[in-house]
């Protein structure tokens, strides 16, 4: 099922949303998301949240 941007109406396509976070230690730890961004890059993106790997 595809979605759409709401600003542009372009599709959304899924991505990979790579964050770095600071742990309490002090480490630094990736984590990853998957998101969706929309293909004319107008700059809307979504979390997509089915996928968590806390
Ligand atoms: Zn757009």
């Amino acid at each position: 099922m595809n979605k759409t941007c709401p600003n542009c109406g372009a599709l959304l396509i899924k991505d990979a949303w790579e964050t770095v976070e600071t742990n309490d230690n002090g480490s630094y730890v990736f984590k990853s998301y998957l998101a969706l961004k929309c293909l004319q890059r107008c700059g809307y993106y979504e979390r997509a949240d089915q996928n968590d790997q806390e």
